[in-house]
Parts: C-alpha cells; sequence; structure tokens
C-alpha cells in the first residue's frame, strides 16, 4: 500500500507537465512513478537496474535497450535523466581525476581517485551542495558561502559518472561525501542518495564504503546515524573547544563535549561499526603533543579510528582536499 505522502506525489507527477528526474526517486517512489504511467511495479526494478546497475549506469533512456520500445517511449516523454552538465575534466599527474559539472548555481566538482594501478580500488569524492555555509578556517569551499543544496539526482549522478570514467579500471568501490559543501546539511538529498549507492539491485556499494564527513551538526548526525547504515567521518580538528570555535564556527553551536556525546549515544545503534575522525594538522595550532594526549582522551569510549595519515592526491589540479571551488581549479588545463 502506499503511503499518503507517496500517494500525493504520484498525484502530482500523474498530473505534472513537468518530467519527473528519475534519479531524485527512492526505488518505493520510481515504483509509484511506473504505477502512475500506467505501468505494472515490475517494470520499475528493470528501470532502476538501466539507471544504476552494474555496467550500465544509463546515460540516455536510448541505451536502456532491453525494454519494451513502448515503455522506452513514455518513459522519454516523461522523464528525465541527466541533470547534471560536465564543462570539463582535469587528469592530474597522479591519475586523480576531477570532473567540473555546470548546475543551475554554479559548478560542483567531483573527483576520482584511482588507488593504484591494478588494485581496483576506486574512490570518487562527491559534492552535496554549492558551496558551504560552514565557513572553516582551512577550507576553500568555505569562503564561497552557500550557494544552493544539490538534489539527490546531481548527488548520484556524479557516481553514475564515475563509474563510467573508471569502468575499464574496476568501477568505483568507495564513496565519500567530502566534496563541496556540509553533506548534513543537505540531509534529506544526503540520505537519500547515500541509501540508493548501497542498494543491492542497484550499485551496491557495501555501507562501510560510503562514508559521509560532517563538521559536526549534532541533531543531523543523528538522523543520518538512525536511517541509513553507511559510514560516518568526523572533521575534528582541534582538542579543544578553544581551538575549534576559531577553526571550525560550528563548534560554537555543537561543542566538542556534545559531539562526542551524540556519538558515544548512537555507537549502541550502530554495534558493529566504528566512526573516523579526521584531523588537518595545521602547524602551530593544533599538533602539539599535548593535542596528541588531549585526542586520545577525548575519543576514549568511541568505537573509531582517527584517520591514517593521508597522502594528498590530485594538487597539481587543485583537486586535493580543501581545494575544490577554487576558481582557478576551473580553467581549462594549459
Ligand atoms: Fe564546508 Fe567541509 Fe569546507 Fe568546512 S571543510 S567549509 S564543512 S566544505
Amino acid at each position: 500500500r502506499r503511503t499518503s505522502a507517496v500517494a500525493r506525489a504520484v498525484d502530482v507527477w500523474a498530473d505534472s507537465e513537468e518530467k519527473c528526474v528519475l534519479r531524485n526517486l527512492s526505488y518505493q517512489n520510481l515504483e509509484s512513478w511506473v504505477e502512475s504511467i500506467g505501468y505494472r511495479k515490475s517494470q520499475a526494478l528493470m528501470l532502476w537496474k538501466y539507471l544504476y546497475g552494474d555496467g550500465k549506469w544509463a546515460a540516455t533512456v536510448d541505451e536502456m535497450t532491453g525494454l519494451s520500445k513502448e515503455f522506452k517511449s513514455v518513459v522519454k516523454e516523461k522523464a528525465e535523466l541527466e541533470v547534471l552538465n560536465v564543462v570539463r575534466v582535469h587528469e592530474a599527474t597522479d591519475g586523480t581525476r576531477k570532473i567540473v559539472s555546470a548546475v543551475d548555481g554554479g559548478t560542483i566538482e567531483t573527483v576520482v581517485i584511482p588507488f593504484a594501478a591494478g588494485k581496483g580500488r576506486n574512490t570518487v569524492c562527491v559534492s552535496s551542495q554549492v558551496g558551504c555555509a560552514m565557513n572553516c578556517q582551512f577550507c576553500f569551499t568555505g569562503r564561497m558561502g552557500l550557494k544552493r543544496n544539490l538534489t539527490t539526482a546531481e548527488i548520484v549522478e556524479q557516481l553514475v559518472i564515475a563509474c563510467r570514467l573508471t569502468a575499464d579500471i574496476g568501477g568505483v568501490t568507495n564513496v565519500v561525501f567530502m566534496g563541496m559543501g556540509e553533506p548534513l546539511h543537505n540531509a534529506d538529498n544526503v540520505i537519500r542518495a547515500a541509501n540508493i549507492m548501497v542498494d543491492e539491485h542497484g550499485f551496491h556499494l557495501s555501507h562501510n564504503k560510503v562514508t559521509v564527513s560532517t563538521s559536526g551538526l549534532v541533531p543531523e548526525l543523528r538522523r543520518f546515524c538512525r536511517e541509513s547504515k553507511c559510514s560516518v567521518a568526523v572533521s575534528l580538528n582541534a582538542t579543544s573547544d578553544e581551538v575549534r570555535n576559531w577553526i571550525m564556527p560550528i563548534n560554537r553551536k555543537y561543542n566538542l563535549s556534545s559531539l562526542l556525546g551524540a556519538l558515544r549515544e548512537e555507537q549502541v545503534l550502530r554495534p558493529n561499526t566504528h566512526f573516523f575522525f579526521e584531523y588537518v594538522m595545521l602547524a602551530g595550532v593544533n599538533d602539539s603533543l599535548e593535542d596528541a594526549d588531549r585526542l586520545v582522551e577525548l575519543v576514549r569510549g568511541i568505537r573509531c579510528l582517527v584517520v591514517r595519515i593521508r597522502r594528498s592526491r590530485g594538487d597539481d589540479q587543485m583537486a586535493a582536499c580543501g581545494q575544490l571551488g577554487n576558481l582557478a581549479s576551473q580553467q581549462p588545463p594549459r
């Protein structure tokens, strides 16, 4: 039985002149939409597999060769697939690729990071907003301010593009929401997108291979922990409120004690997982031995991993952490 919210949404689609953006829909909503255009629910599964299934990742309805001619033409008439307009792909010397896409309100960036040739592990870093409202001191995106949230389709399509780009080197194995934007400031769309990414009939990524990184929006963090089984990384970056207030202004609203307290409580509901903590080392600001000692005490009792030292990737194309949204990075490669 349809929920009343779904029924209302279907009525809107049925009456609307506007095309339905398929990648905005959860599987349940896609089923309802397929029914609303006069077809059986079972057709939705075939459509879903063409949108997200291994090796398919359709960019157009014409690529959905196994659908009946009639169904395809109705889908073509009433729905749209592509919402991103890729304007540029930069490739760094280490193989990292940064994809710049035009959307309403500006451009967004997606970074594809091959782990090592032949190892079959490729990570894609997706954006969740145009700009960001959080204003972290060390981050270029933060200086842009927030332009708007991305839709579910705009987030999911970044993964579709990355899958197509990496098809010959093993496909995408990991997704991190660490591109432009604070993902949990756009919780509705990020939760729906993350859940699409792990759906067993689609991308079928493992929950622990899809990681949402947050600066520490506590209520939305709690919500995410309850509505998705995907991994959570917290950008910690300081061991005292004084320093964190300065480098991450969100700490003035949700301080270290409320952030870490929330994680202690939420881990009870996620018994087989651990949280990740990210820590950008800023010389003379947060990298003293006292910081190291305080960090150990702060995270005591939380099942966690303080992120291993990362080799910066894609620096020569401004695709590394904290560099997204830099105008210089959006110029054509020389
Ligand atoms: Fe926003 Fe993340 Fe940059 Fe902070 S680090 S300003 S949350 S994009």
